[in-house]
């Protein structure tokens, strides 16, 4: 590697430089801001290292632009699909930046940008890295597909109908991803799985409007009682959800899991210091990782009704709200989980309330055991001089399934974003020095997955 990873040393400002130039192009798919653009931007990028693209609109609502890659090199035998997305998160509020979002700025050592970690930084490594090879080497040891996703931060709505319906052309014997942030200690971290989600929102609604609490409250019915009731028969007093059914389909972590799990740093005593907390939720007789890793949850996220602001308003609310997320894991099946949900509601007595169902995402996992886990195992600590940490799962979700699940290609993630990244919020940044070993780190990967 030592060639490759001394074009990748000669070039680093260049490659620097054109990852601004893909920064410095909005590509708020929330918004549908820049995402074509970004698209075209993409896919020239990657046509300049030598890498066949195509942009494919995916159809549905938005037609949202889909970038793919393909480079075929003589005689290789493995076939890697890389995973990553292009489009980026809204950048309100924006008086909390310290400098424009879209204007890619040096400090500390960081690249300060919407999009610079989460994802376009840690995508932009893969294509630099097969430009190093090909410099230096003339070809690939494995042959690359790349599907670039415009709406990852939207939850991918078009993504399983679109590979569903071609999925010839995205075949290959493993799959890599790039996202999320490394260890705080600064390890890199190898994740094997998901969780998923099923996203639903309760609405309940008593008079026409909101009224004043001295002139009609008594006859008048408050909806929020008739909500916290319905609330409270969700759980138990051990935080265990109590609809029927919810935990049928989990299943226990395997030994090589657990033996993960247990390899994990962790320190109980710092980590509620950190968060500020006296106590953990939930079953007493389950560690911190397993919670996060293989049991699902049910969490209210949000619950709006009446008055919250300042001071005193007497208010009798005619309408409540109520936001819930369910991680769901291995084999729990998003759909299934929405209707037991909506049974519970009807056996309860709580049909009058009404449900909707906002988003899913289906749990992913791939066997932390599997042969191309010690490949890039391998990969990392050369990259990255550091012991990898494994994951088995990480509690967000993401749309692997559709990779693992459906066409049936393993996949792991390696995070190249460093654990203070800020993504989803302002002043987003990744650490200059992460970006070139994210590059090193995609060479190797590439070299260490074609003697699989
Ligand atoms: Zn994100």
């Amino acid at each position: 590697m030592e060639n490759i990873y001394r074009e990748i040393d000669s070039n680093s400002e260049r490659y620097l430089e054109e990852l601004f130039t893909l920064l410095k192009q909005p590509s708020i798919s929330s918004q549908g801001v820049g995402v074509e653009d970004c698209a075209k931007l993409l896919a020239g990028m990657m046509e300049d290292v030598g890498i066949r693209t195509e942009i494919l609109p995916m159809g549905g609502k938005n037609n949202p632009p889909l970038v793919y890659g393909e480079l075929l090199s003589p005689g290789a035998e493995k076939t890697v699909l890389i995973y990553g997305h292009f489009d980026v998160q809204p950048t309100d509020p924006l008086e909390a930046w310290d400098s424009p979002p879209f204007e890619p700025t040096i400090r500390d050592g960081r690249i300060f940008c919407r999009g610079s970690a989460d994802n376009k930084g840690q995508l932009f490594a893969h294509v630099k890295a097969v430009e190093a090879i090909l410099k230096t080497e003339g070809s690939l040891p494995v042959n690359l597909k790349f599907l670039f996703d415009p709406e990852e931060e939207i939850g991918s709505p078009s993504l399983d109908d679109f590979v569903m319906a071609n999925a010839d052309r995205f075949r290959a014997d493993v799959a890599y991803n790039s996202d999320g942030a490394m260890d705080a200690s600064g390890r890199p971290i190898l994740s094997f799985g998901n969780r998923g989600n099923c996203y639903v929102e309760i609405n309940h609604r008593e008079a026409k409007r909101d009224l004043h609490s001295g002139q009609f409250g008594g006859p008048v019915p408050n909806p929020n009682w008739r909500m916290m009731e319905f609330l409270n028969t969700l759980r138990d007093s051990n935080g265990r959800v109590a609809i029927d059914g919810f935990y049928d389909d989990i299943v226990p972590p395997t030994a090589a899991e657990k033996e993960a799990m247990a390899n994990i740093p962790f320190n109980e005593a710092s980590q509620l210091d950190y968060l500020g907390l006296q106590r953990f939720d939930g079953p007493e007789n389950m560690g911190y990782w397993e919670k996060i890793m293989f049991q699902p949850t049910l969490n209210i996220c949000g619950y709006v009704s009446g008055y919250g602001g300042e001071g005193q308003k007497t208010v009798l609310p005619c309408s409540v709200k109520v936001k819930i997320d369910m991680r769901l894991v291995k084999n729990q099946d998003p759909p299934d989980i929405f209707d037991k949900f909506k049974r519970h509601m009807e056996k309860r007595g709580f049909d009058d309330l009404e449900l909707k169902l906002l988003t899913t995402y289906r749990p992913a996992k791939t066997p932390i055991d599997h042969p191309m886990s010690k490949a890039v195992i391998s990969a990392v600590k050369k990259a990255f001089e550091s012991e990898p940490i494994l994951y088995p799962v990480t509690g967000g979700s993401n749309p692997s399934s559709i990779i693992c699940d459906f066409l049936k290609i393993p996949i792991v993630k390696v995070p190249y974003g460093n654990h203070d990244e800020s993504n989803h919020a302002p002043n987003e940044n990744m650490v200059v020095d992460l970006f070139y070993k994210g590059i090193k780190c995609s060479a190797t990967v590439f070299y260490e997955l074609s003697r699989l």
